[in-house]
């Protein structure tokens, strides 16, 4: 048996989990692009946000630079008024002047003006000089190392008026009186805020305004504590202007930064965007694309496991289909009888190899899907070698129609004497499944115990004749010499034994003659004649005979027969008598009172046969009802007492039933315990039209017997059995006839030749040669010699049956007497043989 892994196999699995492992792989790409671009564009939009707001905020600052460039470079002719006539500076109407000038521009808070040694001269709002502003150390050193032109910012001072801080901006500027100055103003840093301050408006945007020694000016968002200090620098990678990745120039987080330089290269405007910040919004679109790839990796993964699941319960079921056909292959293969199976259309499915074996013609179309015609044809080739065309055409379709027929068993010889025994039978899909089996040897068996049974069957009937014969021969000297002794002078006491003796003997030959039928029954040798009778004669023949018993009993015979019954039928008279005189000897032996009626009336079958129905009732014991159904049983009587009682073997209704059933018709009883039975049967018997009847009168005439015969004849007798010898030549004597007698058939043939006789009287069995040899050897002689004449042979014989004198008639016997010896029929048969010489030789 192949073994079998009951998972998919490695190939499938590989396959389909490479397949899965794709698309998922193709989902996180996919995912991860979409992501990948959505972080882009929303990089890419904060970026552009970046970049215009530090556009503006660049173009903001430098107007305010330049505002306070203007404004700081047009106070030298401001402050001409404030100059004396000596060229000295009236320093109050200076502070006055700047005053006025402070009050006019928004951008400054404060305007103050010091001596190159940084000595304050004059200020806008502190003329009192009390509160001083505080300038940044080392500021005035780097205004004077400045050309005239240059603009200084520092940054941030306390404005010394309204505490505010401010970026301090100053310049070296020449008077017309030629005197330098250093002028200083102060913008308040909640002034250079406002042009961050659309950097609130923009989500996640950044800005700062600063200078590039790191002092911060302004944030957004705003940060006190940092203001004015240097703050840690973190390196933007040089102030190009452009959007760059980098840190954040407050918190140093991962951002985009732009860092714009303004007019004056020492103040600068930056914005930033953190990069995380600016990917907040997207993290929610960025987490749903997350989910839905994941969904989709879950469901493809599901998928998947459903597939190798399916698949695994599909290999399985191939898997089992493969085992269980294999199985079914073994099967087959290791069947001892022929399989073929075919389907609705009559298409071969399956065969096994006992089924080519039985048919080896077959072996070479043999294949799936080939119709049985094919098959047949094939067949019809192989088992009709000699046959037409037609013929074979015919034989196959035969085959066709039979195995279409199907639900059939038959039997089929092969040319190579095999027998097959074939069972074709449908499905229930409407194909046909054919089982053929080799009984060669079951069916040699059985010829082989059926030719031992009819052999002993034969031996068994073949023992019972020849006991019969046995018995009947010394019967016949008891029966003769009985005779012989009943026509001597008896006392009245010897005349009764004698005629107990005769009875007994009578009631013997009855039972033998009984045993003789019926193993000719059982042999299947009884045969019927046909020839034209009477059926009316035939019955009284039989009730006349039976007058005597009836009478001695004081029973009434009553005999009705019907205008029905035709005058000549044709059939076995002897064996209806048969039936008749078993079935009126029952009725008058089980009757003590009343009688026996009978009633014989015929029934037009057809234009050529009538139906011969006979009744036969009485009033006797009756047969009990559950003893009704086994009465024709051979050996069977109604009741064990019967026999005792009233003598019997039991076969006469066996018999008479075999009889009535091999001339074609039926024979019951009815019966009622104590008052009665009646019997009935009929039988289809042919009509003798424009047939002659055998009269009297075509009779050889027999009218004389006893002592008183007319002729006196030589007679040859040939019999072996020595009682016999005496009897027949005792009778032929008593008859007035002269008789030689020998003992067996040569000696018949020798004295046949040796002396002149009117008849032979010729036994049928005798030693070394038996009476028809000799007389076939009679015949020969006769034959040879011409004007020899012919010699009346008449048989005697125990054997009465009808084959019997068949073949004493083809010996070449004229007539035949039966055994025991009825003397009235002897003389007949003598006188109706010479006669007939007679009549020939005249
Ligand atoms: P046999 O008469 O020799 O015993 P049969 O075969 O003729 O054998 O009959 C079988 C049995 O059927 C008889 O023994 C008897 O019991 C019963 N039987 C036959 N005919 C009659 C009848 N007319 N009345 C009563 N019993 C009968």
């Amino acid at each position: 048996m192949p073994r079998f892994s009951r998972g998919l196999p490695l190939r499938t699995r590989v396959i389909l989990w490479g397949l899965v492992s794709l698309f998922i792989l193709a989902q996180i790409i996919a995912a991860w692009t979409l992501i990948w671009q959505g972080e882009v564009e929303v990089l890419l939009a904060a970026e552009k946000r970046v970049a215009r707001f530090a556009d503006t905020a660049e173009a903001a600052l430098n107007r305010t630079l330049v505002d306070i460039y203007l404004v700081l470079n047009g106070t030298r002719d401001l402050l001409r008024p404030a100059l004396t006539e000596g060229g000295q500076l009236n320093l109050d109407m200076a502070g006055d002047l700047l005053e006025g000038l402070d009050s006019r521009h928004l951008t400054i808070s404060s305007l103050a003006l010091y001596t190159p040694s940084g000595q304050l001269l004059a200020q806008s709002s502190g003329k009192d000089g009390k509160r001083e502003l505080q300038l940044p150390e080392g500021f005035v050193e780097s205004v004077l190392a400045k050309p005239y032109l240059q603009l200084v910012i520092y940054a941030p001072v306390v404005d010394a008026f309204d505490n505010e801080r401010g970026m301090v901006a100053g310049k070296l500027v020449q008077l017309h009186n030629g005197q330098q100055v250093v002028l200083v103003s102060v913008t308040p840093l909640a002034l250079l805020a406002t042009i961050t301050a659309q950097a609130t408006d923009l989500a996640g945007l950044r800005a700062t305004l600063e200078l590039d020694t790191g002092q911060l000016l302004v944030s957004v968002p705003p940060n006190d504590a940092v203001t004015g200090r240097i703050r840690p620098w973190f390196g933007v990678g040089g102030a190009s202007g452009k959007v760059q990745r980098g840190p954040d120039r407050m918190t140093g987080e991962d951002a985009l930064v732009a860092v714009r330089p303004s007019l004056y290269q020492s103040v600068m405007v930056t914005a930033s965007a953190p990069i995380e910040a600016a990917l907040a919004p997207w993290q929610r679109s960025r987490l749903a694309l997350l989910g839905v790839a994941g969904a989709f990796g879950v469901v493809t993964l599901l998928a998947g496991a459903m597939a190798h699941w399916h698949l695994s319960g599909l290999v399985r079921a191939r898997q089992d289909l493969t085992r269980s056909q294999d199985t079914l292959a073994h099967a087959l293969a290791s069947m001892g009888d022929g399989f073929i199976l075919c389907d609705a259309d009559d298409k071969v499915v399956r065969w096994n190899e006992r089924y080519l074996e039985f048919f080896p013609w077959l072996r070479s179309v043999m294949a799936v899907g080939v119709s049985f015609e094919r098959l047949a044809a094939e067949a019809a080739a192989a088992m009709l070698p000699n046959g037409t065309v037609e013929t074979r055409k015919i034989w196959a379709r035969d085959r066709v129609a039979t195995h279409r027929g199907a639900d059939r068993v038959w039997e089929q010889e092969l040319g190579n004497g095999v027998i097959v025994h074939a069972i074709e039978s449908r499905t229930p899909e409407g194909g046909v499944v054919g089982v053929y089996r080799d009984v060669t040897a079951a069916e040699r068996r059985l010829g082989d115990a059926k030719r031992a049974a009819d052999a002993a069957n034969e031996a068994k009937s073949q023992f019972l004749a020849a006991m019969s014969h046995e018995i009947r021969t010394p019967l016949n000297g008891v029966m003769g010499m009985n005779g012989l002794l009943m026509g001597t002078a008896l006392t009245e006491e010897q005349r009764r034994y004698t005629e107990l003796m005769r009875s007994s003997g009578q009631m013997l030959l009855a039972v033998i003659n009984d045993i003789l039928d019926v193993s000719k029954i059982e042999a299947g040798r009884m045969t019927l004649e046909i020839v034209p009778f009477d059926p009316s004669l035939a019955v009284r023949e039989v009730t006349s005979l039976l007058a005597v018993r009836a009478q001695a009993k004081g029973l009434t015979l009553e005999v009705s027969i019907s205008e029905s019954v035709p005058p000549l039928l044709l059939g076995d008279p002897s064996r209806l008598r048969q039936v008749l005189f078993n079935l009126i000897g029952n009725a008058l032996k089980f009757t003590e009172e009343g009688g026996v009626t009978i009633d014989v009336a015929a029934r037009e079958l057809d234009a050529a046969r009538s139906e011969l129905v006979v009744d036969v009732q009485d009033t006797g014991i009756g047969i009990p009802a559950e003893a009704l159904g086994s009465i024709f049983d051979r050996f069977t009587q109604a009741d064990s007492t019967t026999a005792r009682r009233y003598g019997g073997s039991g076969l006469g209704l066996a018999i008479s039933r075999e009889i009535v059933h091999l001339m074609g018709g039926q024979i019951d009883a009815r019966s009622l315990a104590g008052r009665g039975s009646a019997f009935h049967f009929s039988v289809p018997l042919g009509l003798a039209l424009n047939m002659p009847l055998l009269t009297p009168q075509d009779m050889p005439q027999n009218t004389q017997t006893g002592a008183n015969a007319a002729v006196q004849r030589r007679v040859l007798v040939a019999e072996d059995n020595a009682v016999n010898q005496i009897l027949i030549e005792a009778i032929l004597k008593r008859m007035g006839h002269f008789c030689d007698v020998v003992s067996n058939g040569i000696e018949a043939v020798r004295q046949a030749q040796a002396a002149h006789y009117d008849v032979v009287l010729m036994d049928m069995q005798m030693p070394e040669m038996d009476g028809l040899a000799a007389t076939r050897e009679i015949r020969r002689i006769e034959s040879a010699q011409p004007g020899a004449g012919h010699l009346p042979i008449v048989a005697m014989t125990a054997n009465a049956m009808a084959e019997d004198r068949a073949a004493c008639f083809a010996a070449g016997m004229n007539d035949y007497v039966s055994k025991p010896i009825d003397v009235a029929e002897l003389q007949a048969a003598i006188e109706r043989a010479c006669t007939a010489q007679t009549r020939s030789t005249t």
